[in-house]
């Protein structure tokens, strides 16, 4: 019942065919911790600058966000550039400005240490190992990467994947990574790496929940209202892991509501800017958009 996340905090500039927001707070971090935070309290270890606005650590706070372990550091916050054109599932990073992470060493405080729940977010895969290694007998490790990382610290990165139960990446860093452009083929050889689930996020079109020897395939919802699609892989991570947390379930039929619930809270979450829409979202809205997901990928068995 105990979730931990180390990943980003961080200040997004974005710019999509619908508008654009300099400085909104983001980060894979804090993304995954609101997400989470509608079905577990949620242990939070990342890093932030003194430029941090502390009304936004408040609002962690009150959503049950534990926040022992942050550090906050003199200099800047993590920054991080990035565009969308009308394909909104790639976006394309136009600058990132690592800052008070270039000498971060996330420490994971005693309290913490014991959580049966783990997500490294996307971050450096060498912080996320360290991570790893500070915990001490957790039920499931799950993580996350991007292309900056597999471009950029690719042995690392499969180091880590080594230490984990679970990868959760989008489809297209899932072909980078295998060096495979068959998706199911791909997966295979990631989980040759070591994870015996992988769950490929496959943007609007939905995701993916490959085993060795099994998949599931959950829809998109074909939204109508998409303005920003940022954080939509955090905010499907925490869905998906705070669920997965709150039941202490780990069967097929658990894997696979987590994965719709996943999918719920990023539905949600690209009908608007930064993580506008998650700070007033419902449990009857959650429930409800839970719903619709089941009604539009049911028929018959023959
Ligand atoms: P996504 O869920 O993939 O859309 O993640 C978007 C978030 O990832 C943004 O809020 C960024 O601040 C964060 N991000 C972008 N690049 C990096 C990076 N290299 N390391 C950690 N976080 C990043």
């Amino acid at each position: 019942m105990s979730l931990l996340v180390v990943g980003s905090m961080a200040f997004d500039s974005v710019k999509t065919p619908f508008g654009e927001r300099e400085g909104a707070i983001g980060g894979s971090a804090t993304y995954f911790s609101v997400s989470a935070s509608y079905f577990t309290e949620v242990r939070l270890v990342a890093i932030v600058g003194s430029d941090f606005p502390q009304s936004e650590l408040d609002f962690l706070a009150e959503r049950s966000v534990d926040l022992a372990g942050l550090e906050r550091s003199e200099g800047e916050t993590f920054k991080w550039k990035g565009e969308y054109g009308f394909d909104l599932n790639t976006a394309r990073t136009l600058d990132t400005q690592l800052n008070v992470f270039q000498d971060f060493r996330p420490q994971v405080p005693d309290a913490f240490s014991e959580s049966e729940y783990v997500f490294l977010a996307n971050i450096d895969p060498e912080l996320q190992a360290s991570v790893v290694e500070q915990v001490k007998s957790p039920r499931l490790v799950a993580c996350d990467t991007m292309n900056f990382w597999i471009e950029g610290k690719r042995d690392e990165l499969v180091k880590t994947f080594g230490m984990v139960d679970m990868v959760v990446i989008n489809e297209g860093e899932v072909r980078e990574l295998a060096g495979e452009s068959n998706v199911l083929k791909a997966s295979r050889k990631i989980i040759e790496m070591g994870p015996s689930t992988l769950v490929v996020k496959q943007g609007e079109y939905g995701a993916l929940l490959i085993q060795k020897d099994s998949v599931f395939s959950a829809p998109g919802l074909l939204l109508e209202d998409i303005y920003d699609p940022t954080g939509a892989g955090d905010t499907f991570a925490g869905g998906f892991m705070g669920y997965l947390s709150s039941e202490e379930d780990m069967s097929d039929a658990s894997l696979r509501r987590a994965v719709i619930f996943g999918s719920v809270m990023a539905s949600f979450n690209v009908e608007s800017f930064s993580y506008d829409r998650l700070r007033v979202l419902t449990q009857t809205e959650i429930e409800t958009r839970y719903r619709q997901f089941s009604d539009l990928a049911s028929f018959d068995r023959i």
